[in-house]
C-alpha cells in the first residue's frame, strides 16, 4: 500500500481549458480512503465562479456548434485512444480517492469509454428525417439542434464512468458543458478534461467547477445552463429535478436503488451465490446496481444461506493499489460507520446475522469495513428499507414466486433486479411483470451497454429520459421541424386557409 504523510496538494477547477485557482477560501478534503489521510483540498466554488465558467461555456458554444460532425467525432476518437493509452494512470488515481481496487477501475473505465464510442458516431446519430413531397413541391425535414450550456453533477462512486456516461454525448452533439464532479473523488474529472484539451478540444467546450450545495444551486438556478443531469442519491436527485424543472431547465435526474435479485428453487445454487457475492460486495457495494436483497423462493434460502457464508472469508480485502484485493474500503469514515450501523439495527429488529464485517480486523485508519451477511431481512426493517450502499447483503424469504415479485413491486425504487432460474417461462414472465427498469436474467448487474440507455423507474428516476445511449442524445438535443418549399413564382397566390396537404 502507498502511504504518503506529505502535505496535502490544492486541486483546482478547469474553466476555459486551463487550470483555475479557487477563490473563495472554502475548501473540502479528499481523503485516501485505504490510509485515512487526507491528500487533497478541493476547492469550493462560489456563484461568482460558477457564473465565469458558464459564461466561458456560452461564449464556446457559438463556434462549437458551428464545428462540422467529422471534427467532432474526430476530437472524440482521438480523445478514445488517448483514454485507453492513460487508463492505467487514470485507475490508479480512482484507487487512490474512491478506494475501489485496480482491477475494478479498469472496469469503471472500460463502461466510461464505451460511451464515448458510442459518440464517435455522432454523425450517425445526429441524421435527421426527410419527407419528399409532402404535399405539392413541398419537403420536410428534422434537425437536432444543441441546446447550449449544460451541465452534469455527478456522485462519488463512479467518479470517471458517470462523468462519461454525459459529457461525450452532450458535446458531440454540440453542447458545451459544465461538470461539478463529486467533492469526495474529483481528480479524475480534471485528468479527463486535460486529456479533452489534448485530443483537440477547443478551450470552454468542457469546463469543471468543483463544489457543494452552493455551486449546484448557482447551476440550477443559472439563466444560461439549459439542461442538468445528475445522477447521485434519490433525495438530491427529487430536489434537483423539482429546483431544476421550476427555473425552467431540462433534467433528467437518477438516484438511489434497493436492487433485488429474486432466486427460484430450480436455480444453480453456486451460480447464483457467485453471482450474489460478485454484485453485492464488488466496490464494496458502493454500487447504484449492487445487489442488495436476495429474495430466495421456495426452499433455496438455507442453500443460498451456506453457499454465500462459504464464500466470503475467501474474498481479499484491503487497499486498493494491493494487487489481489478484491474489496477496498468505503468512501469515508462517517458512511463506513453508518454503514456498520445497519448490522447492528438489523440484529435489533430480528434478522440474523450470519458473519458480521464489523469483526474483520484491519490495520491502519483506513475505512474498512469486512463483508456482512444478514438473513431473514423483512419489508419494516432499516437495513431492509434503506439504501445501505456498502458490503451488506440482505437476504429476505419469500414463500412463493409471488410473494417475491410483491416485495420488488412495494419497494419505492426500481433502478436494477435480476432473476436467477433454469426457467425460461418464468424468466419471461418476471421481464414482463416487473416494475423496474434494468432486469437481468441470471445477469446480477445489468448495466446497459452503451446503444442502449441507462435508467431506473420510480423513485431511481426523476424526468423523462435515460441516461447515455439514444436517450443520451434526445436529452442533449432539441428537434427543429422545416417544411420548405421553392414556388414558382408564376403559380404564387394568397390563401387564407389552414394550409392542408394537396
Ligand atoms: P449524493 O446525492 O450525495 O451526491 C451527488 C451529487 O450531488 C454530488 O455532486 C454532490 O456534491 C451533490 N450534492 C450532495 N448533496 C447536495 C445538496 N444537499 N444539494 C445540492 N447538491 C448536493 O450521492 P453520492 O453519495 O455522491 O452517490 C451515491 C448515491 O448515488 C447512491 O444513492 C447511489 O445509488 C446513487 N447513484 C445512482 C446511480 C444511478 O444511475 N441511478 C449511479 C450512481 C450512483
Amino acid at each position: 500500500m502507498t502511504t504518503t504523510t506529505e502535505k496535502p496538494i490544492t486541486l483546482t477547477h478547469w474553466i476555459g481549458g486551463q487550470a483555475v485557482a479557487g477563490t473563495s477560501n472554502r475548501t473540502s478534503p479528499v481523503y485516501n480512503p485505504a490510509t485515512g489521510q487526507v491528500t487533497k483540498n478541493l476547492p469550493l466554488a462560489t456563484r461568482e465562479e460558477l457564473d465565469a465558467a458558464v459564461q466561458n461555456a456560452k461564449e464556446a458554444a457559438k463556434t462549437w456548434r458551428a464545428s462540422s460532425l467529422s471534427m467532432r467525432a474526430n476530437i472524440m476518437f482521438k480523445f478514445r485512444e488517448l483514454l485507453n493509452e492513460r487508463k492505467d494512470e487514470l485507475a490508479k488515481i480512482l484507487t487512490a480517492e474512491h478506494g475501489k481496487v485496480h482491477t475494478d477501475a479498469l472496469g469503471e473505465i472500460a463502461r466510461g469509454m464505451e460511451n464515448i464510442e458510442f459518440a464517435c458516431g455522432v454523425p450517425n446519430l445526429l441524421k435527421g428525417g426527410y419527407s419528399e413531397q409532402v404535399s405539392s413541391g413541398v419537403d420536410v425535414y428534422s434537425i437536432q439542434q444543441p441546446l447550449g450550456v449544460v451541465a452534469g453533477i455527478t456522485p462519488f462512486n463512479f467518479p470517471a464512468m458517470v462523468p462519461l456516461w454525459m459529457l461525450g454525448n452532450a458535446i458531440a452533439c454540440g453542447n458545451t458543458f459544465i461538470l461539478k464532479p463529486s467533492e469526495k473523488d474529483p481528480s479524475a474529472s480534471l485528468f479527463i478534461a486535460e486529456l479533452f484539451k489534448e485530443a483537440g478540444l477547443p478551450d470552454g467546450v468542457l469546463n469543471v467547477v468543483h463544489g457543494d450545495k452552493v455551486a449546484v444551486d448557482a447551476i440550477l438556478e443559472h439563466p444560461d445552463i439549459a439542461a442538468v443531469s445528475f445522477v447521485g442519491s434519490t433525495p438530491i436527485a427529487k430536489y434537483i429535478y423539482e429546483k431544476g424543472t421550476s427555473f425552467g431547465k431540462r433534467v433528467q435526474a437518477l438516484g438511489g436503488a434497493k436492487n433485488h435479485m429474486l432466486v427460484l428453487p430450480d436455480a444453480d445454487i453456486g451460480a447464483a451465490a457467485d453471482a450474489a457475492v460478485s454484485a453485492a460486495y464488488g466496490s464494496a457495494g458502493e454500487r447504484c446496481m449492487a445487489i442488495s436483497v436476495a429474495v430466495a423462493v421456495g426452499d433455496s434460502g438455507d442453500k443460498l444461506i451456506e453457499a454465500i457464508k462459504e464464500r466470503i472469508p475467501k474474498i481479499k480485502v484491503g487497499a486498493g493499489d494491493v494487487a489481489g484485493n478484491e474489496m477496498g474500503p468505503l468512501i469515508t469514515c462517517e458512511h463506513r460507520d453508518k454503514v456498520a450501523g445497519y448490522i447492528e439495527s438489523a440484529k435489533e429488529q430480528g434478522a440474523t446475522v450470519v458473519v458480521d464485517g464489523r469483526e474483520h480486523q484491519f490495520d491502519g485508519d483506513g475505512f474498512f469495513l469486512g463483508l456482512s451477511l444478514l438473513d431473514h431481512v423483512k419489508p419494516g426493517m432499516k437495513a431492509y428499507d434503506d439504501e445501505i450502499f456498502g458490503p451488506v447483503l440482505c437476504v429476505a424469504r419469500a414463500a412463493t414466486y409471488a410473494e417475491g415479485m410483491q416485495m420488488i413491486a412495494d419497494n419505492p425504487y426500481g433502478n436494477g433486479t435480476a432473476i436467477f432460474t433454469r426457467d425460461g417461462g418464468a424468466a419471461r414472465q418476471f421481464q414482463f411483470d416487473v416494475e423496474v427498469g434494468m432486469v437481468g436474467i441470471n445477469v446480477p448487474v445489468p448495466v446497459p451497454v452503451a446503444y442502449y440507455s441507462f435508467g431506473g423507474w420510480k423513485a431511481s428516476l426523476f424526468g423523462d429520459t435515460h441516461m447515455y445511449g439514444p436517450d443520451g442524445i434526445k436529452f442533449f438535443t432539441r428537434t427543429k421541424v422545416v417544411t420548405s418549399r421553392w414556388p414558382d413564382p408564376a403559380s404564387s397566390k394568397i390563401d387564407l386557409g389552414f394550409p392542408q396537404t394537396r
